[in-house]
């Protein structure tokens, strides 16, 4: 028998009536109900020509369906092209070029837009809550029974966009053999186990919603309350039915800011996980405070999954993202990468079966991130304690990082530079109470010219993903730069570090 994700989730699921999803206001759907419903979407897209190898493009709202749709490429070999709900027309246009999906799933809504670029025949869709569409109607009818490609680990599950330096996403080769084996590892290393239910309220088009949350879930026959987004009311109503809750570290700045965040109310769980953004260690000693609860810090991206961890036992570092998670070795590096001495910044670098095997269709660029000894340069700044925790101490890449989404400054600087009256721009994130980090541009305009913020907001607005769209524009005489012609933004980020002010 083949072995890959999907047959591994199959051998976990032991009984096939225990619950997996359990939506708010809804029935809930047991592990047999989830393999049925993939075997009929695995139908419904054989019969719209996808086979194996083949990329299947997901633009849909957060729903149950939703995501068997990511079993359902399992289960066909296909490739899962998950896209988030914000992204433009554009945007997806350019994702549909570069991934050349042979079938685009969409809501309704997106139908038009997308036929824009992409062939209509070749367009399904589902409904915002997962129960309509073109995608729901024909696999009624399609049988519950499917026969599984037989798909090897070194074989591709999944590709996902992340953000390029140069304004170009790049699109993240991940095989079954690196989702499984951080899926299995994580699993281990946070006592996963059957009788445990996730309060899930991540997004399912990244990786910490999609593989952190769901396979380790899967993995271990767990279930999870699916809420289509996050929002106070329902995470308290969903916290005293949950083991386990994952989030960002907006999730827990907004929990903190209720007063209903107390003992009482997160007594029944035993994990709370923090990804995907530094949390403040301030909020790490409030929210242990409050509730009695340590956060367990983890790190990871979407090239690598998973690489450390907080340890579930021993000391929960605030501050630091804990240690390298087994089988995953990590070193920091100078910039010919050799190992910085010991306590030294440098760049993380990662190696392990976690790690991608290189970015869709662009090896030139692959090969520049990749040592010749098979170690990935992250892009992150840190540093190892005497006890081997990993902190991390900036970006080298420039990322911004809003409520957990990553803004590479050059997409959005690369933007503006082209509207009319524009000189240039530099786009930064200041700290922002609510957000971790707001993004904000800066821009200088032609001489003569009189630019103003709700102008420039207004000609961007429908251009960019919402989370991407600076929270606000600031007009300067110019930019400052350092005597090499180097635009200073540390000099922007000090002087307008208070600009948001804090939310909470
Ligand atoms: P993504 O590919 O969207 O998952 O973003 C990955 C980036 O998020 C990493 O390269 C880090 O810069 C950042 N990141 C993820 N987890 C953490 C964390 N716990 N602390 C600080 N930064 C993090």
């Amino acid at each position: 028998m083949a072995d890959n994700l999907y047959a591994r989730i199959v051998q976990a699921a032991s009984d096939l009536d225990r619950n997996f999803i359990l939506p708010p206001g809804r029935a809930p759907l047991s592990y047999g109900d989830a393999f049925a419903a993939a075997a009929r979407f695995a139908h419904v897209l054989t019969r719209h020509g996808v086979g194996p190898g083949e990329r299947v493009a997901v633009q849909v709202e957060k729903s149950p369906e939703g995501l068997f749709l990511y079993l359902a490429c399992l289960r066909l070999g296909a490739i899962y092209l998950p896209l988030n709900s914000d992204y433009t027309a554009g945007e997806l246009a350019y994702f549909a070029s570069d991934a050349e999906p042979s079938v685009f799933v969409c809501s309704d809504r997106s139908r038009e837009k997308i036929a824009g670029f992409f062939p209509d025949e070749r367009i399904l869709t589902l409904s915002d809550d997962g129960q309509s569409g073109t995608l729901m109607e024909e696999a009624r009818a399609a049988p519950a029974e499917f026969s599984d490609a037989p798909m090897a680990m070194g074989d591709l599950a999944a590709i996902l966009y992340t953000s390029g330096t140069t304004g170009r996403s790049k699109g993240a080769m991940l095989s079954h053999g690196n989702l499984f084996s951080n899926a299995s590892s994580l699993k281990q290393a946070w006592r996963y186990s059957q009788s445990d239910v996730l309060l899930h309220a991540l997004p399912i088009f990244h990786t910490h919603g999609l593989f952190v949350a769901t396979n380790t879930t899967l993995l271990s026959s767990a279930s999870m309350i699916f809420l289509p987004k996050f929002n106070l009311d329902a995470m308290f109503a969903g916290l005293p039915g949950a083991t386990v809750m994952m989030g960002v570290p907006t999730f827990y700045t907004r929990l903190l800011s209720d007063a209903r965040l107390n003992r009482d109310s997160t007594r029944s769980i035993r994990l709370f996980i923090s990804g995907s953004a530094p949390l403040l260690a301030e909020t790490h000693r409030e929210w242990q405070q409050r509730t009695g609860h340590a956060i367990l810090e983890r790190y990871g991206m979407t090239e690598t999954n998973m690489n450390t961890s907080n340890p579930y036992e021993a000391m929960r570092l605030p501050d630091s993202v804990g240690l390298p998670l087994p089988g995953v070795e990590l070193r920091i590096a100078g910039e010919d990468g050799r190992p910085v001495a010991p306590g030294e910044i440098g760049m993380i670098e990662v190696r392990g079966p976690n790690v991608f095997s290189g970015y869709w269709r662009m090896p030139e660029k692959t090969a520049s991130e990749f040592r010749p000894d098979g170690f990935f340069i992250t892009g992150d700044l840190g540093t190892v304690n005497a006890d081997g925790y990993v902190h991390i101490v900036g970006r080298g890449k420039d990322l911004i990082i809003t409520g957990g989404f990553n803004v590479y400054p050059k997409e959005v600087e690369n933007l503006i530079d082209a509207l009319p009256g524009v000189e240039e721009s530099a786009v930064v994130g200041l700290p922002h109470g609510d957000f971790g980090e707001g993004v904000t541009a800066f821009v200088v305009a032609k001489t003569g010219i009189k630019l103003t913020e709700d102008g420039i907001m207004a000609a961007l607005s429908g251009q960019l993903a919402k989370f991407k769209l600076p929270k606000r524009v600031i007009i300067l005489a110019q930019l400052p730069r350092n005597t090499m012609g180097k635009v200073q933004k540390n000099l922007m980020r000090d002087e307008y570090r208070g600009l948001y002010a804090p939310t909470s």
